[in-house]
């Protein structure tokens, strides 16, 4: 079979590719707990679901304008005004497959050839392959434990080239959990307007921060600079809804009108009745989300009590549902790597983790914990018994 060069340079999405192996076990068998991809185990809010029953009912079963209906659009831009302040109107919003979607079609719009896109690392398993598959050049800008993963200017500043055109801020992160203030992220989009550099604030996970740290996003300051800066959300982590693959952007007019030639000829519309159930979430009521996010802050304490008990360094998150601990010490000749060390956990006591090599760091295993406090205990009690030799 001859497949482009442009794909053989691509490597699957190494958390969907862990979700798959575990699936796999799970179906011959084997009991699997998955710490593995980024998924809420609480259910879809009824009221979104009953919205998109009375769709097929309404038979809202046909093609809708590309980049999203009406009222979905106004809702989006209604969204980051109702929390950010944000003075948006339907046309600077984008509906697109998922979040993915939404950053795959910025970087189409934004990137060309040989156009260097600064990542700080660890970062994001797609965002490479993306800027791959757009023809630009991925520039990491590493970041560690011990500054709570978090880039400074002046490491902005040191990988900044003639040739960077975009720089993709992850807040809160995946992997990491870790957030920037608003003012360190106001710092960061000033510094890239001032050096003319496009910047992609991917907020998926906004409604995921936990107190007491500030929620804070570029939206509160996004009509200053509508041209720089456009901002990405989904609703598949805050209201569990990863299946119905509802992402948005706000961005400028014109950068939609982009976004909207790209996937015209791509995918078209998201699916129709999965718009009128994310016009009933973004509506609200939004109680739901914070009984979820209650949840995940136990959840967080508890795995991260367990993992530094362990003795591993790890910044304690202030959102997402991710920890992203260092654990190189405890591998092994057997397990020399984050790769090795996770396909050993699984093989040996059947929790799925995501290494931390697919998010730029070897030394790191990515958790996700977004399964209920017993399974989250009695699943890392079976990885601390694994790398701890106990
Ligand atoms: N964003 C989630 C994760 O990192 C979902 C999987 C994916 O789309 O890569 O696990």
């Amino acid at each position: 079979m001859r497949i482009s060069e442009r794909l053989a340079r691509i490597k699957p999405s190494a958390t969907l590719a862990v979700n798959t192996k575990a699936q796999e076990l799970q179906a011959q068998g084997r009991e699997i707990v998955s710490l593995a991809v980024g998924q809420p185990d609480f259910c879809t809010p009824i009221n979104v679901c009953e919205a998109a029953k009375a769709a097929l009912d309404d038979g809202f079963t046909r093609y809708t304008a590309v980049p999203g209906i009406p009222e979905l659009r106004e809702a989006v831009a209604g969204y980051y005004g109702r929390f950010y302040g944000a003075k948006a109107g339907a046309a600077n919003a984008i509906v697109c497959n998922g979040g993915k979607q939404v950053l795959y079609n910025l970087l189409m719009a934004l990137v060309n050839p040989g156009d260097e896109v600064l990542i700080p690392a660890p970062y994001w398993v797609s965002y490479p392959a993306m800027v791959q598959l757009a023809d630009g050049e991925s520039v990491f800008v590493p970041t560690s434990a011990d500054d709570g993963y978090l880039v400074t200017l002046e490491g902005l500043e040191a990988a900044r080239t003639d040739r960077t055109r975009v720089l993709i801020l992850n807040s809160p992160s995946n992997p990491t959990g870790c957030c920037y203030t608003q003012a360190q992220m106001e710092a960061i989009a000033e510094w890239a307007r001032r050096n003319g550099i496009f910047l992609i604030s991917d907020e998926v996970y906004d409604r995921l921060v936990y107190a007491p740290f500030e929620p804070a996003s570029l939206a509160k300051t996004w009509e200053l600079y509508p041209e720089t800066i456009a901002i990405v959300g989904a609703l598949s982590k805050s209201f569990c809804m990863t299946g119905w693959r509802v992402g948005y952007a706000l961005a400028h007019e014109d950068l939609v009108k982009a976004m909207t030639k790209i996937q015209g000829q791509s995918t078209s519309n998201i699916n129709s009745i999965a718009q009128r159930a994310a016009v009933a979430a973004l509506n609200g009521p939004w109680e739901v989300v914070d009984e979820m996010k209650q949840a995940f802050v136990g959840r967080r304490d508890l795995a991260y009590e367990i993992i530094t008990g362990w003795g591993a360094p790890c910044p304690k998150p202030d959102g997402a549902f991710y920890l992203f601990p260092v654990l190189d010490k405890f591998y092994t000749a057997d397990a020399p790597d984050s790769a090795a060390m996770c396909t050993k956990i699984l093989e040996e006591v059947g929790v799925a983790l995501v290494p931390g090599s697919a998010f730029g760091d070897d030394k790191c295993i990515r958790f996700s914990y977004a399964v209920d406090d017993e399974v989250l205990k009695s699943a890392l009690a079976k990885v601390g018994s694994v790398l701890l030799g106990k």
